[in-house]
């Protein structure tokens, strides 16, 4: 009966392994996530190009977000442990609070570009070694106020590359602190991710860095 069972149960087992590989949209799984992958527009500040320059790449085809399937898993229980939220540090979310995605999974030709631009390996991964957005194992986001959309107001914007960004900077307001260990105690917490100490808004899942590193753009 034993081996029955391990046999009948083999076959799910292979399947959940296989699955963490597979590419999600986190949509899918978390329906009011909001997805806001800032290299898909204009709207990022990224590569400190001169002052004045408007004209800022397009480096994604869409705005989709893609990640592994394991990374996924892990954005919903965080989704599910904040949308609990009614009040937090004095204020009231009649929604709970909610994450907004920056950025996802990066296509590796998009390393090299931002590379070739900004290669300063503290904010930037080699490309040669690649990132672990280029295995769809990091998540670049913030958190909002699900009845507003509201950004709650973190110590940097996104891609600020300075010692501002880093978690162990602590020069700033009470409630901004307070805001990025929410959402780090929750990202590290609740859903196992690990946190990246110069970035305060990226977070990766363990082991992210043996996944695949591939190399296509989003439809
Ligand atoms: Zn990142």
């Amino acid at each position: 009966m034993k081996y029955f069972l391990f046999l009948a149960l083999l076959p799910v087992v292979l399947a959940g392994q296989s699955s963490e590989l597979e590419f999600v949209n986190p949509k899918e799984l978390i329906p009011d996530i909001v997805i806001d992958l800032r290299y898909s527009s204009a709207d990022h500040s990224f590569l400190n190009l001169p002052e004045g320059d408007l004209k800022l790449p397009k480096f994604y085809s869409a705005n989709e977000c893609l990640l592994v399937y394991d990374a996924v898993l892990r954005l919903k229980s965080a989704q599910d442990s904040l949308r609990n939220i009614r009040s937090f540090d004095g204020r009231e979310f009649p929604q709970g609070i909610g994450i907004k995605i920056w950025d996802g999974y990066r296509p590796r030709a998009v390393q090299y570009l931002f590379w070739e631009i900004y290669p300063n390996s503290t904010y930037i991964a080699n490309p040669n070694s690649g990132s672990r957005h280029n295995r769809g194992g990091a998540v670049d986001l913030t958190l909002i106020d699900l009845a507003s959309g509201a950004e709650l107001d973190m110590p940097t914007a996104f891609d600020d590359f300075s010692t501002t960004a880093s978690h162990s900077y602590t020069n700033l307001p009470e409630a901004v602190l307070h805001n990025r260990e929410l959402l780090r105690s929750v990202m590290t917490t609740v859903a196992g991710f690990e946190a990246y100490d110069s970035e305060w808004w990226h977070y990766q899942t363990p082991g992210s860095g043996d996944l695949p590193l591939r190399d296509f753009q989003l439809k």
